[in-house]
């Protein structure tokens, strides 16, 4: 060819990497890997096959975990998980420090590793996934040498259990190591059964760079063996990123136990662009948003809502871009896109681009050879989908974006929120008032203003609804793998006798007993319960004080309705929320004795007694009034030229079932936070004693708040934290009381995938300073990470 040819049709010659180094390491191993446990790798006794994506021949064999595998991985996480958490925090972050250099000194040999066993582009793995990793390393370096002075009064969670997908294979492993480690957990990881070996190169790494054994061990395997990690009694909480389906499921299995969780699942992300878009920036954002990583990415900008103005031009820059993209060898440094990771996989891509276009999408795919063998797929684009669309709704976890035209910012919203995931969102426009009103609307835990996949370690990530919970990476996910030293070693609540009146006796003549039968209180209005049913509110010798209406599914309806309703809430300033529970805690205290002495004829206590409750519930509003302007968010500075804006959200709706203890101090302490953030509250107050919140009504309706901010239900708790568990306009349920309660709260949780947060059956001391503050509040918000360009 001549020269005057190339300057012609300018195209790309060949740019392969050598893979010399990787296939030497995986020749030094014989293609075969054992668990790392304890220190030292096991000789794998059931293995399995694993195949290079881009060229479908066999790659290695691993081992299968088993139950006894697992339980020592666990056995020796246990065993150095004490010694770990006492080193001093600088010691920890010297380790962690080491195994950043450690990454940093074999980068190239992990990124060609990657390359082959997943078939990202090695541009990808080298200039993405293997710095970004080190990054997490060296970031959570700082928070093991920083944990005594920014976290004193959290203590670790013990063994972590951490179950990876096979897409970020690398980055997902230091994404999930590096904060459990630094701030004094020990780990078992299990890997992806496609790709396990950049985690068991690591391993090896880190035994070189000094780790102690049991520090880190990893289990490979297939989703049998991620169940017995879940499965496990030794693990204290179970982080796991990977499809919605099996999140649920480990939502279930490890309802009651006890386990922490944090989920990182599916998405299907709006990338949203106005006509005042700079149209080229956004292509290219758009060739990052799905065509990096092949679109295997859960925050894959998938949904181009594109307004109607500029649909057309766009899709006709786009088209022209896509058929500028190249496939192939993932080791060639010179092409956009690699090999799907599996036939399975590009198998479900076919068939969802399939159904797409039989239910009307036009179907456009970039013209181009794709190499023969292997898991080749197009870049794909598919315009004229529908909102209802199968393609619109699933996550395809390939190179497919799909097109939706609107109208209005509004409308934008619409559609972007019209999902049942919601992790994160693209925001496209020259005006940053519209860019950033869109932002506070869109219902995703991470936004990017004219960007797309940016992460940093400093930076919180992770979703909303079917997206999963928890943030992971910066200050927000460092709590994720602690908890508050207040909470550790509660008791367990007493069984609590059945309600029951005794026989009147001679002593009830005394003084009148029945006065009234309470209503619910729902949308700011006393309503009677559905199933006009009561209960009855005893003394502790069983006498009967009054009644309380019996609520039953459908109030819980009636209530969340309201809740929903008063959404209002959400956008009151925090100024305003504060005056009202400023003016809630005026109107409390003036009935203080009448508040006093109901809780002294419900639970028997003293009067001094009675009157601290009341006197600390006024407090504790105060508290929130004041906490509601102050529990602010943050800015993060990741390196990147812009900042994360990282937003305290309020949840939404949040069902409350208060303990049966502390009447007037559990309701207060249970709500007030949430108020305080803006969520909607529908609460069922202690089942023994619900006259103090019924006589709050009256404080409610002389306060300000708002119709459906906080409505009130009475009943049977375990009933009616089902019925607020399975309903899919909540948003969050915390449940105090038994621990039967807790673990269907959390089991039944799953069908929406809400927030819980319980007590398994423990006592708190409401009383007690750690009842209030920033670990509830945390509990009470989201975290919005809003990336916007900032600085030069
Ligand atoms: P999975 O959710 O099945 O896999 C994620 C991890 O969980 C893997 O390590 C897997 O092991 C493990 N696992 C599987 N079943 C269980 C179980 N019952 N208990 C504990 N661990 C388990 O995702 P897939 O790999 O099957 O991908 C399917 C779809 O999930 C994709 O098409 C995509 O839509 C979505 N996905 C989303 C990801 C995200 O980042 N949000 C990442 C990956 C997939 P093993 O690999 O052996 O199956």
């Amino acid at each position: 060819m001549s020269i005057a040819k190339y300057f012609d049709d300018m195209s790309y010659g060949l740019s392969p990497e050598s893979d010399t180094e990787a296939r030497a390491w995986l020749a030094r191993h014989d293609h075969s890997f054992g668990h790392f446990i304890a220190g030292s790798f096991t000789t794998p006794d059931h293995s399995f096959q694993t195949f290079e994506p881009a060229t479908g021949k066999p790659l290695a064999h691993l081992a299968r975990g088993t139950a006894a595998e697992v339980d020592a991985a666990v056995t020796a996480a246990r065993k150095a998980q004490s010694p770990w958490a006492k080193l001093t925090g600088h010691a920890r972050a010297r380790h962690l420090y080491a195994l950043a250099r450690m990454i940093q000194r074999h980068a190239r040999l992990i990124a060609v590793v990657e390359a082959i066993d997943n078939g990202k582009p090695i541009r990808e793995t080298r200039d993405i996934d293997v710095p970004l990793a080190a990054r997490h390393f060296t970031h959570h370096a700082g928070w093991a040498q920083l944990q005594a002075t920014a976290f004193p009064d959290h203590a670790p969670l013990g063994v972590v259990g951490q179950i990876i997908p096979w897409n970020f294979p690398f980055l997902m492993l230091a994404w999930k190591l590096a904060p459990a480690l630094a701030l004094g957990n020990t780990v078992v990881l299990k890997p992806a059964e496609y790709t396990s070996l950049t985690a068991l190169l690591f391993a090896e790494l880190a035994q070189a760079a000094g780790l102690p054994a049991g520090v880190i061990n990893i289990v490979t395997g297939e989703g049998d063996t991620g169940a017995l990690l879940v499965d496990h009694p030794g693990i204290d909480k179970i982080a796991f990123t990977g499809s919605t389906e099996v999140g649920r499921l480990i939502r279930q299995r490890i309802a009651g136990t006890g386990k922490s969780l944090t989920l990182e699942l599916g998405g299907k992300s709006p990338f949203i662009v106005f006509d005042d878009a700079d149209l080229d920036g956004a292509v290219e954002g758009v060739v990052d948003a799905i065509w990096f990583n092949q679109g295997q990415v859960c925050c894959a900008g998938s949904r181009l809502l594109l307004q109607e103005g500029i649909a057309e031009d766009f899709i006709r820059r786009l088209k022209r871009r896509m058929d500028n993209l190249r496939v192939g060898s993932p080791l060639d440094k010179s092409i956009d896109m690699g090999a799907i990771v599996a036939p399975v996989q590009l198998d479900r891509i076919r068939a969802l681009v399939a159904q797409g276009v039989a239910e009307g999408a036009t179907l456009y795919q970039a013209a181009m050879d794709l190499p023969t063998n292997g898991c080749f797929y197009p870049p794909t684009l598919l315009t004229g989908v529908q909102p209802a669309h199968i393609v619109a709704q699933e996550e395809i976890f390939g190179p497919v974006a799909v097109t939706i035209t609107f109208r209005t910012p509004d409308e934008s919203v619409q559609l972007a929120n019209h999902s049942r995931y919601g992790l994160s969102a693209s925001i496209w426009s020259e005006s940053i008032s519209l860019a950033l009103q869109v932002a506070a609307k869109v219902e995703a835990g991470v936004v990017w203003v004219n960007a797309t996949n940016l992460f940093d370690a400093a930076v919180g990530f992770g979703g909303r609804k079917e997206s999963g919970f928890g943030r992971e990476g910066g200050r927000e996910g460092a709590y994720e793998y602690l908890k508050p030293k207040a909470m550790l070693g509660r008791k367990l609540r007493p069984a609590q006798p059945p309600i029951t009146a005794r026989s009147a006796s001679i002593a009830d003549f005394v003084a009148p007993t029945i006065d009234r039968t309470a209503k619910l209180f729902i949308a700011g209005k006393q309503a009677r319960p559905d199933g006009n049913y009561s209960r009855p509110v005893l003394t502790p010798r069983g006498a009967l004080i009054a009644e309380v209406g019996e609520g039953n599914r459908k109030d819980i309806r009636n209530a969340v309705s309201a809740a929903r309703k008063a959404e209002a809430w959400a956008n009151a300033t925090a100024h305003n929320r504060a005056q009202v529970l400023y003016y809630i805690a005026e109107n409390l205290s003036a009935r203080a004795t009448e508040f006093a002495s109901r809780i002294s004829a419900m639970t028997g206590q003293g009067a001094a007694k009675a009157d601290a409750e009341v006197a600390a519930s006024i407090e504790r509003l105060f508290s929130y009034a004041a906490w509601a302007d102050k529990y602010e968010g943050s800015v993060h500075a990741p390196p990147l030229r812009g900042v994360a804006l990282a937003m305290h959200e309020p949840i939404g709706v949040v069902g409350v079932i208060c303990p049966p203890e502390a009447p007037l101090l559990g309701l207060i302490s249970l709500t007030a936070p949430l108020i305080a953030m803006g969520n909607r509250v529908v609460a069922v107050p202690s089942a023994p004693h619900p006259l103090s919140a019924t006589d709050f009504y009256g404080v409610l309706e002389t306060s300000d708040m708002p119709d459906g901010v906080l409505n009130i239900v009475t009943g049977d708790p375990q009933p009616l934290a089902e019925a607020l568990a399975t309903h899919a306009d909540v948003d969050a349920l915390w449940a105090f009381g038994s621990e039967a309660l807790s673990e269907s709260a959390e089991r039944l949780s799953a069908s929406n995938l809400k927030r819980t947060f319980v007590d398994h059956g423990r006592l708190t001391d409401w009383h007690h300073p750690s009842a209030e503050g920033a670990d509830w509040l945390r509990h009470a918000t989201e975290v919005k990470n809003i990336w916007i360009p900032y600085g030069v």
